[in-house]
């Protein structure tokens, strides 16, 4: 009923009567109350006036089911949300749930991790309450060997709520991180449970830092915040609705050809590695080539020095900026 309620609140614009909630929910107005008192004690900003009813002016940066339930307007990716105040990480929590039959789209959402990971196993620093830590549970009907383009995918989502919501001109390393001014400002790590040929499920966890002030000594030249770009602090719950609204018209698209044949010019027209010199750090080589794009199934497009093209899959590499991230 809560979250009815902060929906009923926000889409009005304006007061709604005690009566129009209640006949709206069918409860009484003693029950109405009760939530609108709860509400206010989870730092919501209520006005309640007398022959008018309640307006909501205000509310707080919190990560709860039902402030986020109550902003999304889409048709599978977050309709069930587990939250956690803390937890080892959101990765883990939606294999356990995917694991147990849980719902294509459900979400997962954490105010702190205490293991959030990187790529091959890298530790992802996860402060609490200041960021956002999320993974969407995902169970698509195609073969195993396209879902690495799943978080290509999550890349074109995470950019376009990021440029919605604050303005800034973010742009994607390859495969797998959200860039602003040339520093980390979010990423992504997509994990799945496979059979030979047929998909258990996927899941795609995105980290970004939204009101960090400051990084640890070991990542401070290279990670960012929104804050710290901007000097404003976000309400994190209305950037993950704007991510899983952006998720679902992508992988809508993303299903349509089975790659990333209508999302490329997206993800290419945002690719910080575009037309520069980049540094390939291989298991057993290292080299530089200039990045000209990505594929329509998610590898990079590096042209050698002597003229050669190659794809790199992302599996194999990391890629590099030739003087530093990127
Ligand atoms: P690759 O190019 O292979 O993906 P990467 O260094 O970007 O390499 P990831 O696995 O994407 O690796 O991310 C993990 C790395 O990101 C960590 O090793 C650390 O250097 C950095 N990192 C950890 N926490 C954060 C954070 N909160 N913000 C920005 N960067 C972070």
């Amino acid at each position: 009923m809560k979250t009815e309620i902060l929906k009923m609140l926000r889409e009005s614009g304006g007061y709604v009567s005690g009566q129009q909630l209640c006949e709206k929910l069918g409860v009484s107005r003693t029950a109405v109350w009760k939530v609108i008192g709860q509400l206010k004690e989870e730092g919501y900003h209520v006005e309640a006036v007398r022959n008018r009813g309640y307006r909501i002016v205000d509310s707080p940066d919190i990560l709860t089911a039902e402030e986020l339930k109550s902003l999304f307007h889409t048709k599978w990716a977050g309709q069930q949300v587990v939250c956690y105040k803390e937890t080892d990480s959101t990765n883990i929590r939606a294999k356990v749930l995917g694991e147990d039959g849980a719902p294509h789209g459900t979400l997962v959402v954490a105010d702190m991790q205490k293991s959030g990971k990187g790529r091959r196993g890298r530790a992802w620093e996860s402060k609490p309450g200041i960021s956002i830590y999320m993974t969407l549970l995902l169970r698509p009907d195609i073969p195993p060997v396209k879902a690495p383009m799943l978080t290509l995918v999550a890349a074109c989502a995470a950019a376009e709520a990021l440029k919605k919501c604050t303005g800034l001109d973010v742009q994607i390393k390859w495969p797998n991180d959200i860039v602003v001014h040339g520093k980390k400002l979010a990423g992504i790590l997509t994990e799945m449970s496979t059979e030979i040929d047929y998909i258990n499920y996927v899941v795609t966890g995105i980290g970004i830092n939204v009101n960090t002030e400051q990084f640890s000594k070991e990542i401070e030249n290279k990670a960012t915040s929104l804050f710290l770009e901007t000097g404003s602090t976000v309400k994190r719950a209305l950037l993950i609705a704007e991510i899983v609204r952006a998720y679902e018209e992508y992988y809508a698209k993303f299903l349509e050809t089975e790659d990333l044949s209508l999302l490329k010019e997206v993800y290419n027209e945002r690719l910080v590695n575009r037309d520069r010199e980049v540094r390939i750090l291989g298991n057993d080589k290292t080299y530089t080539a200039r990045a000209l794009g990505i594929t329509a199934t998610g590898e990079l497009i590096v042209r050698r020095q002597d003229g050669t093209e190659e794809k790199i899959y992302a599996g194999e590499v990391s890629v590099r900026g030739v003087y530093g991230y990127v």
